[in-house]
């Protein structure tokens, strides 16, 4: 309590002299005083003018001074403390001792010197004083407690929030990995899918791209819980209004949000539907819509929450990213000369420099012959000995026709287990010679298990061709080598087979 604030004294007594005097003495110290003759309008203004003290007689007519100060002591437990001073005749001592039971904090026996008073009310005032510190101050600790509890409650909560958020932030890392490290187009098609569908818990999911053959329309690449028949003839066209919305702000949407924005304007929305899918999301490349994948409705039969549309979100721009890296990857390839796995130049290139060589030999009229070499059952090494010791065999086959070829000759691979050999300015018997050679090489060398070829080991079987003997244009000289090789296969392989008449009847008639 503020030292300046007037304190207040309620005197209870019936004695009128004794109430004025006290009355008198109070005010001359400087305290705001009210007096009552009795309990009853005593406790009224104890509740109007809340006194910091009470002066209480404890005889009194009607109700007594020990049931009044009962009352105030009761109302000192749930508000603030009021301390009473007990004024009784010196013979009441049984009245007085119930008194202090009762809660009184002091006594004055009739008559009593004004100091001493003034120094019990004194006392009793300051132990009010530091009573009601003491009340407040809990109170604002028990204030503080609740606002503490509800901190550490908000905080348990966000904290659970943050745990749930980094696990999934760190899934959406993994998985961005995992996609972006994918850049075969069909394994990334088929994996976006399969982690969306995972993500989400969704019955099925379709994708669709720009159609290589009609780039009007987006197709099915791939599906997931769909049969076959359901998305046969599927697409949708690039007029529809469903793709101008999508692009537009390129972000996930519900198809019952999409309906509700393009009203019955888009078909393509209401088949989306009818196929039960009920999510659609855009693949944007370059900024340029190329795809959408549609999800269908999730097991729990719940929609997506805020957190899940986010993460909706980001997973599309994931793949959004690595589709264009692939297509990127896919573009670069077919731009480059070399066959990443074998080294060796690849088709593009070989199809190039065979055009080159063949207008030369026009200009030149010297010899020009082609050999194209396939590995024999090369088929039955893959599927015994897994893949990945196919591709050895590939690599080693190929460090080998370009160790033993001539420094002339053009080394291709002309597809998968296939090879050509350009050589410029060879007649058709300096060619054989040549492909003798290579087949030998091969024959004789060892590739891991192959004894589990049907011929005992890995061999080659070759066809080849010369201009301008057998062919006047690079396609035909292709195609006349291609028969020998095949006819070359029919003959037992492991051969060289030069294009000659036999060839032509059995093989090309
Ligand atoms: P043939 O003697 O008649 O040529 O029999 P083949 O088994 O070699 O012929 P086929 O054309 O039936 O099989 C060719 C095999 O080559 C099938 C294919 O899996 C495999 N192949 C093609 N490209 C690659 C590649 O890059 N790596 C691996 N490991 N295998 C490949
Ligand atoms: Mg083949
Ligand atoms: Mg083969």
């Amino acid at each position: 309590m503020n030292s300046s604030t007037v304190q207040k004294i309620l005197i209870v007594e019936d004695h009128k002299d004794m109430l004025m005097i006290l009355h008198r003495f109070l005010e001359e110290d400087h305290f705001v005083v009210f007096d009552s003759e009795n309990a009853e309008n005593g406790l009224k203004i104890l509740e109007q003018e809340n006194p910091d003290l009470v002066l209480l007689d404890l005889m009194l007519p009607g109700m007594s001074g020990l049931e009044a100060l009962k009352i105030i002591k009761n109302s000192n437990e749930s508000g603030s403390y009021t301390p009473v001073i007990i004024i009784s005749a010196k013979s009441a001592t049984e009245d007085i001792i119930t008194g202090l039971e009762l809660g009184a904090d002091d006594y004055l026996t009739k008559p009593f010197n004004l100091d001493e008073l003034k120094a019990r009310i004194d006392t009793a005032l300051r132990i009010k004083n530091l009573n009601d510190n003491l009340r407040k101050k809990t109170l604002e600790l028990e204030q503080a407690n609740k606002q503490i509890n509800q901190l550490y409650q908000q905080l348990l909560e966000k904290n659970q929030e943050l745990r749930r958020n980094v696990f999934n932030l760190n899934s959406l890392f993994e998985i961005s990995l995992e996609l972006s490290s994918i850049l075969e187009f069909d394994r990334l098609v088929n994996s976006s899918l399969l982690t969306l569908v995972g993500q989400f818990s969704c019955k099925n999911a379709l994708f669709l791209l720009t159609s290589k053959v009609k780039p009007d329309l987006l197709e099915p690449v791939n599906s997931k819980g769909f049969h076959q028949k359901e998305l046969e003839r599927f697409a949708i066209h690039r007029s529809d209004p469903l793709i101008e919305s999508l692009s537009k702000n390129s972000v996930a949407k519900s198809i019952s949000a999409l309906h509700l924005e393009l009203k019955n304007r888009s078909s393509a929305l209401d088949r989306l539907k009818n196929l039960g899918l009920e999510f659609v999301t855009p693949i944007m490349v370059r900024n340029r819509l190329e795809g959408l994948i549609a999800l269908g409705q999730r097991l729990s039969g719940r929609s997506l929450d805020r957190t899940e549309w986010e993460h909706l979100g980001i997973l599309s721009n994931i793949i959004s990213i690595s589709i264009a890296n692939s297509l990127l990857y896919n573009e670069i390839k077919q731009l480059s000369y070399t066959d990443g796995m074998t080294g060796l130049h690849n088709f593009r290139y070989f199809k190039l420099r065979l055009n080159e060589e063949v207008v030369r030999h026009k200009r030149m009229k010297t010899d020009l012959s082609l050999l194209i070499l396939d590995v024999d059952h090369f088929k039955n090494y893959n599927d015994t000995l897994g893949h990945p010791a196919g591709d050895e065999v590939l690599k080693k086959f190929a460090q080998i026709l370009r160790q033993t070829a001539r420094e002339n000759d053009i080394v291709a691979r002309y597809g998968g287990e296939e090879f050509a050999v350009i050589l410029p300015g060879t007649t058709k018997a300096g060619a054989v010679i040549v492909a003798e050679r290579l087949r030998q090489a091969i024959e004789n060398t060892y590739f891991p298990h192959e004894e589990i070829q049907p011929l005992g080991k890995v061999t080659v079987s070759v066809g080849l061709a010369t201009m301008p003997k057998d062919a006047s244009t690079a396609e035909e000289l292709t195609q006349k080598a291609d028969a020998a090789l095949y006819y070359a296969k029919r003959h037992g392989r492991n051969q060289v087979k030069a294009f000659d008449d036999k060839v032509a009847r059995e093989i090309l008639q």
